[in-house]
């Protein structure tokens, strides 16, 4: 695994937790409007120097008495086969461990939280339901395995086996307001699912600018999803 990045103070990224975010390099989709494109395109990897682990591990020995929980994103970590070892790690050091994720590894997530080895899920959920809008969202390169996967780690969440949420971040040349309607359809009754604007300043994998929605169009798909989910705004968290 390549550690390219620590956030060491969030009040955010944890439920109700100070935590610290790791970010790790590598992703195996390609959305378009991405805003890590340093931690997903590999000509941008290859040009940062990683963090070890044993820095990071001094790091949250050090902070112990302060930190509650360690969010872990990327890329997509489950990319990384060490991912389990590295969340037991800091399982034993005491901390309550968050993974971020886009769903494609279900068995790595599924192992994770039957294993115990993290504590809170946030998937991101790219679109509705169907197979065609997804590989656009994702960048044209998801396979049937990979939605497959995706859908079945949806179901697994919603069993809640664990504490989670889903989100969606909202980009007007990929989304309308009733594919978001469709999406609080197929999770009924979520624990919860954040709705995050797309922010114009971002930099993205695709190198292009996209449009975010207005106000009044994020309160009309609260007011309508708000009848199958428990669907929230939330400000965007980077
Ligand atoms: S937004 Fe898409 S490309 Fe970027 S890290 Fe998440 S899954 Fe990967």
């Amino acid at each position: 695994m390549k550690i390219l990045g620590i956030q060491k103070q969030s009040l955010i990224e944890y439920p109700q937790k100070i935590c610290t975010v790791i970010f790790l390099a590598g992703c195996n989709l390609r959305c378009p409007f991405c805003y890590v494109p340093s931690l997903v395109l590999q000509e941008r990897i290859k040009k940062t120097e990683p963090i070890s682990e044993n820095e990071i591990f001094s790091f949250l020995k050090e902070r112990k008495n302060f930190l509650e929980a360690v969010v872990i994103t990327g890329g997509e970590p489950t990319m990384n086969p060490d991912l389990p070892e590295f969340t037991k790690k800091i399982k034993k050091l005491g901390y309550l461990v968050g993974l971020e994720t886009n769903g494609t590894n279900f068995l790595m997530l599924r192992d994770l939280v039957e294993n115990k080895l993290i504590d809170y899920v946030a998937l991101d959920i790219k679109h509705k339901f169907d197979f065609e809008k997804w590989n656009e969202g994702t960048g044209r390169v998801l396979t049937k395995k990979m939605y497959e996967n995706i859908k079945k780690s949806v179901e697994f969440l919603m069993e809640e086996k664990i504490d989670y949420e889903f989100r969606t971040t909202l980009v007007k040349e990929f989304h309308k307001i009733e594919d978001i309607i469709e999406i609080c359809k197929s999770i009924k009754n979520a624990k919860v699912y954040y709705l995050q604007n797309y922010e114009e300043k971002n930099e993205t994998v695709s190198g292009r600018k996209f449009t975010p929605f207005s106000d009044e169009e994020i309160q009309r798909i609260i007011e309508e999803g708000k009848i199958y989910t428990n669907i929230k705004p939330r400000p965007y968290l980077f």
